[in-house]
């Protein structure tokens, strides 16, 4: 068995959820010794500059962010095909990315927030919704992300409806062909969280969204692929009902994970094992 998790959290609410989803996602993962990372908006780097400094300097933490105020680099046209609502009334949603200027000033104001409140350098970026392959076509944001000194990102997080679940052959890649050999698209395989599992009702392995992670994890230690994994600051308030919602499905993966024998990485490391393995001539190409 093998197969590598990076379990990566958007911190995006400027509320008490993320101060309760911090404190109990930090008290999980120092318990079974997992990495983990947080990808921060600027607006809630702001507000809950304490909760975030709090979970700093926690050794198994990466620090990294998710725009100012979660703005999306670039629009989203969600087709499901069903006639369940979505975003809204409609089966279908649109949502609207930023212009260029705007996504520019998002990302480097963030970073500077992240520098100045929190003393860290974010070297890992969430595209707020995630996008049908990524940032392929998108050379200028990919500068942008070089300008800023952004090594790693989850932009590629739909499938081609826009929609869910992302096909385990959004495997990472660098943007070489773009012109960005050193930016890795991480991904966001499967569901961005439990909602989305919910909405697109995916029960072909039983009722729960615990059945779907469970499964999955065996194909993913089956195949040896790379999952990174999402959940959100929403509905956490405290550190209590994180435990009686996303920890307990958060917690069940970590120890389910452990049995079926993946191994859970932080990002950064993954990073470094991506840059080798490619230094040393191995090709890591997009399979979109
Ligand atoms: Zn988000």
């Amino acid at each position: 068995m093998s197969g590598t998790v990076l379990l990566g959290y958007d911190i995006e609410t400027a509320s008490d959820s993320t101060v309760g989803f911090l404190e109990g996602a930090a008290i999980i993962h120092d318990k079974h010794e997992v990495p983990w990372a947080v990808y921060v908006t600027g607006a809630t780097v702001e507000k809950c500059t304490d909760a975030v400094r709090k979970v700093r300097d926690n050794e198994l933490l990466t620090v990294c962010q998710h725009t100012y105020d979660h703005m999306l680099l670039k629009c989203v046209y969600m087709m499901p095909g069903d006639v369940k609502p979505l975003h809204g009334e409609s089966p279908n949603a649109f949502i609207r990315g930023g212009t260029l200027e705007e996504v520019r000033e998002q990302i480097s104001k963030t970073q500077a927030l992240m520098r100045d409140l929190v003393g860290v350098e974010c070297q890992g970026l969430t595209a707020p919704w995630c996008y049908y392959r990524g940032l392929v076509d998108r050379p200028d944001l990919l500068q942008v992300l070089e300008d800023n000194g952004i090594r790693w990102v989850r932009a590629y997080g739909r499938d081609y409806r826009d929609c869910q679940p992302t096909p385990f052959t959004a495997q990472p890649f660098f943007y070489k062909d773009q012109g960005f050999p050193d930016i890795l698209e991480l991904g966001m395989q499967g569901y961005q969280d439990d909602f989305y599992w919910d909405r697109f009702d995916d029960r072909r392995h039983g009722d729960t969204y615990q059945d779907y992670l469970y499964a999955t994890l065996e194909e993913v230690a089956k195949n040896d692929w790379v999952w990174n994994v999402a959940s959100h600051d929403h509905g956490t308030p405290t550190k209590e009902a994180f435990f009686e919602t996303k920890g307990k499905w958060i917690e069940d993966f970590i120890v389910r994970g452990k049995e079926v024998g993946v191994r859970f990485a932080a990002p950064g490391d993954f990073y470094a094992e991506m840059v080798a393995r490619r230094d040393a001539g191995e090709e890591i190409a997009a399979c979109l």
